[in-house]
């Protein structure tokens, strides 16, 4: 018969491996990752689990390691990047690579992006093991580089050039498993799709000239013109299922009027009154379109001079489902006449099901231990390493189960001053997730 762990001990090696994770400096650039990565196999040499530790360039270090189960069914993959994004330590309360926990905090570059979750990942790898559970599909933890700057040396690079070490059904990674407040109530956001991405340049073209001698025909004018439209219209509603059962859920809490929100007619009106919150209601925007956002402007060689071209940057996110052909057709018409369109770079969107036996396995889990909660799928709008083992046929979740108190603003946390991760919630979490993966994997 396998055991049970000893959840308080199973915290406090949680807490010790976050606090050794963080006092490594990953930042990326320039990542240096083999510290983490020979961190992390130490720790499992010492459980007599052999990982692989891999180099995609030197200093870019990659780790992953298997639990072998009776192979009934292809394995599940956990992973997690150690790279972190750089500091400003003078607007730090505390000292951002400490790892030092103040009122019930665990302050900290990487606390919850996403060092935090790699421990959880790590020790719920190591209790499967200990507990001596027999698993029907392997379990495989990937510690990886490059999540955070150019994205080649870490997990794509894995599936690139060791696509076996990894390959599986279904992937656990970062974003999800964690509550927004709504009336008082806990909604747990499990992050089952991701939006893709399109950068791409407009361009006007216009005739030159003495700009003492103004004509109709100035490029610098078209563009702003194409970009005031675009910043003011936005693009067509689309109902997605992730964004459906999202709404369902979330009308479960906020009442009714939230369902108005699946109407496209009403879609827009019905936003401002069904979600008060300004933040809540631009993420729950950018779930219902496909978003053009402009980010730069170019133009001008003179004062003097009308220039014959002037281009903007936009950040373009598409929806499950649209290609970036789909989303260039909805572009072309809001820009208007005239202007051009280059792609510079593209990712696809991501949408996992949401009738797999792993979903109901989270949301299992996550309402036996937080029974008043209601728990939606959540479509995120920026991009993870989700996209890099998709091409694998991998299906990932964002799960790292965390709980949070009414006024923590996790969202403030990524990237930011003062990086924290609440010790109780953290404590919370670890037998949340080992569970889904003992349960799901058992
Ligand atoms: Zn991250």
């Amino acid at each position: 018969m396998p055991s049970l762990p000893n959840w308080p001990a199973a915290t406090d090696e949680l807490i010790r491996h976050l606090q050794a994770l963080i006092r490594l400096d990953t930042t990326n650039p320039p990542g240096n990752e083999i510290v983490a990565a020979e961190y992390i196999a130490g720790v499992l040499r010492a459980e007599r689990i052999e990982p692989v530790v891999l180099e995609s360039a030197p200093g870019r270090g990659n780790v992953v390691a298997r639990l072998k189960g009776r192979g009934d069914a292809p394995p599940l993959l956990l992973f997690g990047h150690t790279d972190v994004v750089g500091v400003e330590p003078q607007f730090w309360t505390y000292p951002p690579f400490g790892g030092e926990i103040h009122g019930g905090y665990l302050y900290g570059r990487g606390a919850v992006d996403m060092k935090g979750t790699v421990a959880m990942q790590l020790v719920t790898f190591l209790l499967l093991k200990r507990c001596g559970e027999s698993l029907a599909r392997d379990v495989i933890f990937a510690a990886t580089a490059d999540e955070e700057h150019l994205g080649s040396y870490g997990i794509a690079w894995i599936a690139r050039h060791h696509p076996d070490l990894i390959r599986a059904e279904y992937g656990l990674s970062e974003i999800g498993g964690y509550p927004v407040y709504v009336k008082g109530r806990r909604v747990f956001l499990l992050q089952a799709a991701e939006k893709g991405t399109v950068w791409l340049k407009a361009r006007a073209k216009g005739k030159p000239g003495h700009a003492s001698m103004p004509h109709d025909d100035n490029a610098v004018a078209h563009l702003s013109r194409a970009v005031e439209r675009i910043a003011r219209r936005g693009l067509p509603f689309h109902l997605t299922a992730a964004a459906s059962g999202f709404l369902d859920g979330f009308a479960e809490v906020a009442g009714p009027g939230v369902r108005l929100l699946k109407n496209p007619f009403l879609e827009r009106l019905a936003l401002r009154r069904a979600i008060p919150d300004e933040s809540q209601r631009i993420a729950v925007y950018a779930t219902l379109h496909n978003t053009a956002t402009p980010t730069g402007l170019q133009a001008g060689i003179k004062h003097n001079v009308i220039p014959s071209q002037a281009e903007a940057l936009i950040d373009g996110r598409t929806l499950p489902g649209f290609t970036t052909g789909m989303f260039l057709e909805e572009l072309r018409p809001v820009l208007g006449k005239g202007i051009e369109i280059e792609v510079l770079q593209e990712s696809p969107p991501l949408e996992a099901r949401l009738d797999t036996p792993l979903y109901a396995a989270m949301v299992a889990g996550l309402r036996r231990h937080a029974p008043d909660a209601v728990v939606v799928p959540y479509m995120m709008s920026g991009a993870t390493d989700a996209k890099c083992v998709a091409p694998l046929g991998i299906q990932t979740y964002g799960f790292s189960p965390l709980d949070l108190r009414p006024g923590d603003d996790i969202r403030s946390w990524f990237h930011s001053h003062d990086e924290r991760v609440p010790l109780e919630g953290l404590a919370w979490g670890l037998p949340v997730f080992y569970e889904v993966v003992r349960d799901f994997c058992r």
